[in-house]
C-alpha cells in the first residue's frame, strides 16, 4: 500500500546495514544518510528528517549494545523507536465517554476528504453499536448537503442541514438541539472560503459555539509538504485532537502525514483507504512502521530482540566472550532460539534474511538444530564442560542414546568447534554476537 516506495529505500539501506560485517561509525552515518534519503523523498519535512535522523545517529553510536544483541539488531531497534516515538506505540481511538453525546468536528481544507471521511465515522460506529447522526455545517459549497445526505442514505444514518441557511454556527446547533438524545454527533465543515483567514476564523467560531468533544482534521495523504502547513494553520485556531488521513490507497508516499503530526503532536488515529464508506483502517503506529521500512511485522521482531536480552545474562556474555564457550552454552543459544518459536517465522522476521532464504534451506535448518539439541541432551554435564574429551566410544554412546548417527554427533562437534573459533575472534573485535548464525 501506501509509503512502499519510502519503504524499500530504507530497506535498501538497512539491508546494507545488514549485510556489514563491522558496524561502524561509517556505517551508521551510511545508515543515516540513507534514510535522510528516503524520507526527504516521501515529502517529510526537511526539519523532521534532519531531527529523526541526529537522534537515531546519536543514539547508534553511543548507546551501550545490550550483551548478546548484534549491534545490526540494535540499530534496527533505534530506527523502530524513534519513529514509534513520533507516531506512538499503540492505536488511539477516538475518546468516547459512554452515557453522554459526543460530538466530532471535522475540520481541513477543500478536498481532503472531510466529508467522505464523515460518513465513514458515522459508519464505523454505528457498526459498532452507537446511536450515530450526521451534521452538515458546509455552508460554502454548493451541493455539500446533498454530498452528505447521499451518503448518509446508504447507512442509514440520520442528518441534519440547512440549504437556505447560511450561518453554519446555526445549522451546527440547530443540529446539535435535534440530536440531544445520541451517543455521536460528527460535524463536517466548510474547507473553502473567499480567503484562508476567514475559513480559519469560522473554525474558531464553530469550536467555540458547539464546543466538540474532540476536533479531528483530515488531510489528504498525497499533498506532501503542504500538510505540515495546513496542519499547523488549524492547529493554532483549534487545539487538534487528532489527525484522519485519507487517501492511503493510491500511490501516495504519505510522508506529509508523518510531517502533519510532527507539526501538531496530534496523533493518526484512523486511515482513509479508499473512496468506499467501509475504507476507513484504524491507525496501526508499529504496523505502519513495519510496513514503511519493508520489514514485516517488525513489533514481533522487536518483542523477540526483548525477550532474547533477557535471556543472556551479562555475566554470562561475558565469561562466553572472554573465550569460556562450552557446549552448554551453545545448548541454551538453541533453547533460546528455539523458544522463539518455528525457525522459518524468526528468519522472516530478520530483516534481509526472510526475504531470501529459501524454504527447504529454513527446513534442513530446522532439523538439524532439532538434532543438535537431542544430541547435547545424551551427553554427560562433564561433557558438555569439557567436549574435549568426546572420544570415538563415548561418540557412539552419545550417537545411540539421541537416536542419531556417530556423523551427526561429529557434525556437531564440529559446529562447536567453529562456534567457539568464532568466539575467540569476536572477543578480539569486540563484536558480541553469537547465537544467531549457529544453524546454517
Ligand atoms: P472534502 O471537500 O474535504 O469534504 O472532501 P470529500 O469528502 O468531498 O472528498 C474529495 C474527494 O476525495 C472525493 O472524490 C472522495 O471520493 C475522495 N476521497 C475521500 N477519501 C478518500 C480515500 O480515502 N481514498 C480515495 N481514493 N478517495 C477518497
Ligand atoms: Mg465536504
Amino acid at each position: 500500500m501506501v509509503l512502499e516506495k519510502l519503504g524499500s529505500s530504507i530497506y535498501e539501506t538497512l539491508k546494507k546495514i545488514f549485510g556489514a560485517t563491522v558496524i561502524d561509525e561509517h556505517i551508521v552515518k551510511e545508515l543515516v544518510r540513507g534514510l535522510q534519503r528516503a524520507l526527504l523523498q516521501a515529502d517529510v519535512n526537511v526539519r523532521l528528517v534532519l531531527e529523526l535522523s541526529k537522534r537515531i545517529e546519536e543514539r547508534a553510536l553511543k548507546e551501550k549494545i545490550p550483551p548478546g544483541i548484534p549491534r545490526k539488531e540494535h540499530i534496527t531497534k533505534i530506527v523502530y523507536e524513534e519513529f514509534v516515538r513520533l507516531l506512538g506505540e499503540k492505536p488511539v481511538s477516538l475518546n468516547i465517554t459512554p452515557g453522554k453525546r459526543n460530538v466530532f468536528m471535522l475540520v481541513g481544507i477543500q478536498g481532503s476528504g472531510k466529508t467522505t471521511t464523515a460518513a465513514k465515522l458515522a459508519r464505523y460506529f454505528q457498526k459498532r453499536g452507537y446511536k450515530t447522526a450526521l451534521i452538515c455545517a458546509d455552508t460554502f459549497r454548493a451541493g455539500a448537503l446533498a454530498q452528505l445526505s447521499q451518503l448518509a442514505a446508504q447507512i442509514n444514518v440520520p442528518i441534519y442541514g440547512d440549504e437556505k441557511e447560511k450561518n453554519p454556527v446555526k445549522i451546527a446547533l440547530d443540529g446539535l438541539r435535534k440530536f440531544e438524545r445520541y451517543d455521536i454527533v460528527i460535524v463536517d465543515t466548510a474547507g473553502r472560503h473567499k480567503d484562508e483567514k476567514s475559513l480559519i476564523e469560522e473554525m474558531k467560531i464553530l469550536q467555540k459555539e458547539i464546543k466538540p468533544d474532540e476536533i479531528i482534521m483530515v488531510i489528504d495523504g498525497t499533498i506532501g509538504q503542504q500538510a505540515a502547513i495546513q496542519a499547523k494553520a488549524f492547529h493554532e485556531a483549534t487545539p487538534l485532537g487528532s489527525i484522519i488521513v485519507a487517501k492511503l490507497d493510491g500511490s501516495a508516499r504519505g510522508g506529509g502525514a508523518l510531517s502533519a503530526v510532527a507539526a501538531t503532536g496530534a496523533p493518526i488515529k484512523f486511515i482513509g483507504t479508499g473512496e468506499k464508506i467501509d475504507d476507513l483502517e484504524v491507525f496501526d503506529p508499529p504496523r505502519f512502521v513495519g510496513r514503511l521500512l519493508g520489514m514485516g511485522d517488525l513489533r514481533s521482531l522487536i518483542e523477540k530482540v526483548r525477550e532474547a536480552e533477557l535471556k543472556i545474562p551479562e555475566k554470562r556474555a561475558k565469561a562466553i566472550l572472554s573465550g569460556k564457550f562450552t557446549l552448554s552454552d551453545m545448548y541454551e543459544q538453541f533453547e533460546a532460539i528455539r523458544s522463539m518459536g518455528p525457525f522459518s517465522r524468526i528468519l522472516k522476521m530478520i530483516p534481509g534474511l526472510g526475504y531470501e532464504l529459501p524454504e527447504d534451506l529454513i527446513d534442513v535448518a530446522e532439523e538439524r538444530l532439532k538434532k543438535w539439541r537431542v544430541i547435547i541432551q545424551s551427553m554427560t554435564p562433564e561433557e558438555r564442560e569439557k567436549p574435549q574429551i568426546i572420544n570415538s566410544s563415548r561418540m557412539r554412546r552419545i550417537a545411540r542414546g539421541s537416536g542419531t548417527s556417530e556423523r551427526d554427533v561429529k557434525d556437531l562437534l564440529k559446529q562447536y568447534k567453529m562456534l567457539r573459533r568464532m568466539m575467540k575472534t569476536l572477543r578480539r573485535k569486540r563484536f558480541p554476537f553469537f547465537g544467531r548464525k549457529i544453524a546454517y
